[in-house]
């Protein structure tokens, strides 16, 4: 097979180059960093779990309407996506304290907040991704004013869907992070959904228990890290019910790796 052009190595994953113009695949490594690159592991199968966690929504999105850069999974741990031009910001929405807001405004972590609060921080590895306001984002035009309200519309309907998707398999949203993307159709562009959206980029506790089912597992050191999100995706019906239950590895309904 002919050596394929990789166009950009990240934390979590990686792109190369699609097979017709337009398109990119993205390869979910097993790795996993927090603090800005500070902490650093290896995680086999997260990657694995992912790719089918954000297909699996990315999916669920475009069925409600909400465009996204997913076009097919390739294999366990490969999907093609559409090339955009990625906005440099990432958009959070927090429905329950957590995290750098509960540090910032002294709010007790699990206090819900009066509404969804969206927040923009800027991607920028070197800074930390420092947390923005819209006067940041247009005088800096990362975003213009009608991309910043059409990214806010959107990351309001990706909650709905999220919140009401997870609060039927019993896992409460704390929060998610999502980014954006330029996709660009003859002189038409808009906004649609990038990146991954996992384990590794929402909040999610066990509504019953309180169980953290995310990275904050990896951050906080609290172990079982992937078995957490093997659980997410066997709740969310991903992984094959009897074949999740005291396996190791993560073993996927109909794989179609290459
Ligand atoms: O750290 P903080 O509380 O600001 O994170 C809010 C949400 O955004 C969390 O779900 C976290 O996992 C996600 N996040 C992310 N990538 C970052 C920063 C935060 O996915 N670089």
């Amino acid at each position: 097979m002919a050596r394929r052009k990789q166009i950009y190595e990240g934390k979590a994953k990686i792109l190369f180059e699609g097979p017709e113009p337009g398109t990119i695949i993205q390869y979910f490594k097993d790795d996993a960093t927090a603090f800005n690159n500070q902490k650093k592991a290896v995680l086999e199968g997260k990657g694995v779990l992912n790719n089918r966690i954000s297909e699996f929504i990315m999916m669920g999105l475009e069925r409600i309407g909400v465009p996204t850069h997913f076009i097919k999974r390739l294999n366990m741990r490969e999907q093609l996506v559409r090339h955009v031009e990625i906005v440099p910001l990432e958009v959070v929405v927090r429905n329950y304290a957590a995290g750098s807001i509960s540090k910032r405004l002294g709010i007790e972590d699990g206090v819900a907040l009066p509404r969804s609060v969206i927040e923009f921080y800027f991607k920028n590895d070197d800074l930390g991704d420092p947390l923005v306001s819209e006067e940041h984002i247009t005088a800096f035009n990362w975003a213009n004013p009608q991309e910043i309200d059409d990214m806010m519309a959107l990351a309001l309907r990706v909650n709905d869907f999220l919140s009401g998707l997870f609060a039927g398999v019993g896992i409460k949203l704390v929060d998610f992070k999502i980014e954006f993307g330029r996709q660009y159709e003859g002189d038409m562009m808009r906004l649609i959904v990038a990146d991954e959206i996992s384990p590794d980029s929402c909040r999610l506790w066990d509504m019953e228990t309180g169980h953290i089912m995310d990275k904050d597992r990896f951050r906080q050191d609290l172990g079982d890290v992937t078995d957490a999100y093997r659980e997410v995706a066997r709740r969310l019906g991903v992984l094959r019910e009897a074949e999740s239950s005291g396996q190791s590895g993560p073993v996927l309904v109909s794989d179609n790796e290459k």
